[in-house]
């Protein structure tokens, strides 16, 4: 089972919310975990995310208290303990005490913050931090326990002793050196001796050791920095689908699980709203070379999507289409634009200094309009802040306008192998008009592996459609 290199073959991997939702579920986690080291590989990490709609019911908690409705807090702890209390009870069967003890634990701590956050009547995102890791700490004693149970060598680990971030609290990012070091010191031990460790995902702390979270969804996250640090053959994500999935199978039934993908592809599925992957998780794995499987728990034997550095199959142009919603399209117009140096860095620094992101950009050569694509919520900031910029423009009448289209989505083509095999792009606006859907707009994808249509929002589901029919003939 070594690898090439003669070093013991490590597996990380992260369960999310539904794979460990349930006393079924996490005894399918048990399943997969033993069948691994029988079959796959000698060492195996894993990470795990709170039951499924833990982190919100923690997060409700919190806003309850801090907007003073004291009974709303005590029944979401109630909800919390019922959660807990019943899939402990059906899953440890006869040995659920200590674990039901040190849950309640935890949740009566949980209590007590949100009673303190009554009294102050806020929770600043240092006090959400806190306390919104604890499904997380709950869950890695869980599993830990049923593996033990089942007579697999496990410990629970929190991973606030082991992954150092800024102070940027709910969405922190780690340091890196100071991370390897405890990674390396905390689980480096327990693998030698051929124990599971069961990391909490999404949690991490401060150098002063004060609770950090990596934003929501961050157990991803979690799963490749560790698993790229421990420098693990590969990194595992379950989760209740078959892998990464074509389009939205909400939109299109036919959607189906994608083979393989290269990371650039991935990260711009994610970058273009397809609830993959948390977007910080390519990096890690990206930088050390470590492929990504994302599988279905409950479906163990498909072998999912496979995502790698570089495509061994671009016979497959189209592989995804994913939408964006709620988008806002800017548009800054005028006859005195054309040849005037600038007035895109100051249009773009006019929006930089709002803070807002923008998401894609095009102008036509004409050089008499720009235009970009923002999120709805930021559309008001961004106008008042062009009208600004260029307050002197428009009173010359140099520039006639800058508008805002608020009802526009973003249906982003996804596919390495695209932009190189001629006659994709004229496919795919042959599908869009031959069934009525006016693209408005048309940018190339952030990391060139895609091309993206801004469409309004009522055509949005129908150009999606029109143009998977192109991805399933493809591949
Ligand atoms: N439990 C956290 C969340 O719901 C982190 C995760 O599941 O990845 O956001
Ligand atoms: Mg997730």
């Amino acid at each position: 089972m070594s690898n090439q290199s003669g070093k013991m073959k490590l597996i990380a991997m992260k369960f999310g919310g539904t794979s460990v939702g349930s006393a079924e579920a996490i005894t399918q986690v048990k399943d997969i975990v033993r069948d691994t080291l029988s079959t796959e590989s000698e060492n195996v990490l894993v990470v795990v995310s709170a039951l499924n709609g833990v982190t919100n019911l923690l997060q409700e908690g919190l806003v309850c208290a801090a907007s003073g409705d004291e009974a709303g807090y005590q029944h979401v702890t109630e909800a919390l303990r019922e959660r807990h209390w019943q899939v402990i009870d059906n899953l440890l069967d006869g040995e659920a005490d200590p674990l039901l003890a040190s849950s309640n634990e935890l949740i009566d701590g949980y209590l007590r913050f949100c009673e303190s956050v009554h009294v102050l009547g806020e929770a600043p995102p240092r006090a959400l931090d806190y306390t919104m890791g604890l499904g997380e700490r709950i869950s890695a004693r869980l599993v830990a326990a049923t593996l033990r149970h089942h007579g697999i060598k496990s410990q629970a680990v929190d991973a606030t002793d082991l992954i150092v971030t800024d102070d940027q609290f709910q969405n922190a990012a780690p340091i890196l050196d100071l991370t390897e070091a405890k990674v390396k010191q905390g689980l480096g031990p327990l693998l030698n001796e051929g124990i599971v460790p069961i990391v909490t995902g999404f949690i991490a702390a401060t150098v002063d050791g004060v609770s950090t979270t990596l934003g929501r969804g961050g157990s991803d996250y979690s799963a490749a920095l560790l698993g790229a640090i421990l420098n693990s053959d590969e990194v595992w994500i379950w989760t209740d689908v078959d892998g990464v999935m074509s389009t939205d199978p909400r939109i299109v039934k036919e959607a189906r699980s994608i083979e393989r993908l290269t990371y650039k592809e991935v990260g711009e599925m994610a970058y273009f709203g397809a609830k993959v992957l948390h977007p910080k998780t390519i990096r890690p794995v990206l930088e050390a070379d470590i492929p990504l499987r994302v599988k279905n728990t409950f479906n163990p034997t498909h072998p999912g999507t496979l995502i790698t550095p570089n495509d061994l199959a671009s016979d497959h142009p189209i592989k995804a289409v994913t939408v964006i919603r709620e988008m806002s399209l800017i548009t800054v117009e005028g006859k005195g634009m054309l040849g005037v140096p600038g007035i895109a860095a100051r249009t773009f620094g006019a929006v930089a200094r709002t803070g807002k992101s923008v998401l894609i950009i095009s102008q036509s050569s004409s050089e008499q309009s720009i235009c970009f694509v923002v999120p709805r919520a930021a559309s008001g900031v961004v106008v008042k802040a062009l009208r600004e910029e260029f307050v002197s423009e428009i009173a010359r009448r140099d520039i006639d306008q800058t508008t805002s289209r608020d009802d526009v989505a973003i249906v982003t083509v996804v596919g390495a192998g695209m932009l190189e095999t001629p006659g994709i792009a004229g496919r795919i606006f042959t599908a869009t008009g031959s069934n009525g859907v006016n693209v408005i707009a048309i940018a190339q994808g952030s990391s060139e592996c895609g091309i993206s249509l801004v469409v309004t929002d009522d055509d949005a589901d129908l150009a999606v459609r029109a143009i998977h029919v192109l991805a399933l003939a493809d591949n």
